[in-house]
């Protein structure tokens, strides 16, 4: 129960502040701006029968610029080489086309994605399912998450499948 595990969505949605609450320490660097990871920062999750290795993608955009294009193939060429990638996605914002930006790319994936609705300490519990709903009809996820990594709500459920997947 070991492997590489790619996290990847919009700025902002949580993908540093879930590395933490899962690693338990300060690792990923943490912004309210976008793209303050510009690295892959890896956290390592380990138990006595298991080890993840956490990758924190740098925020994937829309690319406007030379750099942009670089830091979003850079994201890109992460996820071909994990065992399994977490997209994240904001449960209090709808779809949108930085979502949609990411979906298309992950559409070449053949890792299994698992959907993560962050933010859940924010959304009224109805309001979960149209989300879900919505982001199924875009792509084949092997599992869909409704969490707080701020909070850590259904956060140590999530993992424990992960390593049991892994
Ligand atoms: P990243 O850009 O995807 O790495 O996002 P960050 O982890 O830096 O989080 C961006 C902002 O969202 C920060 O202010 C976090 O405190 C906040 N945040 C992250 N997860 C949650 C959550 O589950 N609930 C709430 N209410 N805020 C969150
Ligand atoms: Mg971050």
């Amino acid at each position: 129960h070991s492997g590489f595990v790619a996290i990847i969505g919009r700025p902002n949605v949580g993908k540093s502040t879930f590395i933490n609450h899962v690693i338990g320490q300060k690792i990923a660097i943490m912004s309210d701006k976008p793209q303050t990871t510009r690295n892959k920062i890896q956290g390592i999750y380990t138990t006595d029968e298991s080890q993840i290795i956490f990758i924190d993608t740098p925020g994937i955009h829309k690319p406007q610029s030379k750099l942009g294009d670089f830091m979003v193939d850079s994201a890109l060429s992460t996820l071909n080489e994990v065992d399994a990638v977490l997209f994240m996605v904001n449960a209090t914002q709808k779809r949108g086309k930085g979502d949609d930006f990411i979906i298309k790319r992950l559409q070449n994936v053949k890792k299994p994605i698992y959907l993560v609705i962050n933010k859940i300490d924010q959304v009224h519990p109805d309001d979960l399912l149209p989300i879900v709903d919505d982001y199924r009809q875009t792509l084949e996820f092997q599992e869909v998450y409704p969490i707080s990594a701020l909070k850590g709500n259904n956060v140590s459920e999530l993992v424990n499948n992960l390593v049991t997947d892994l």
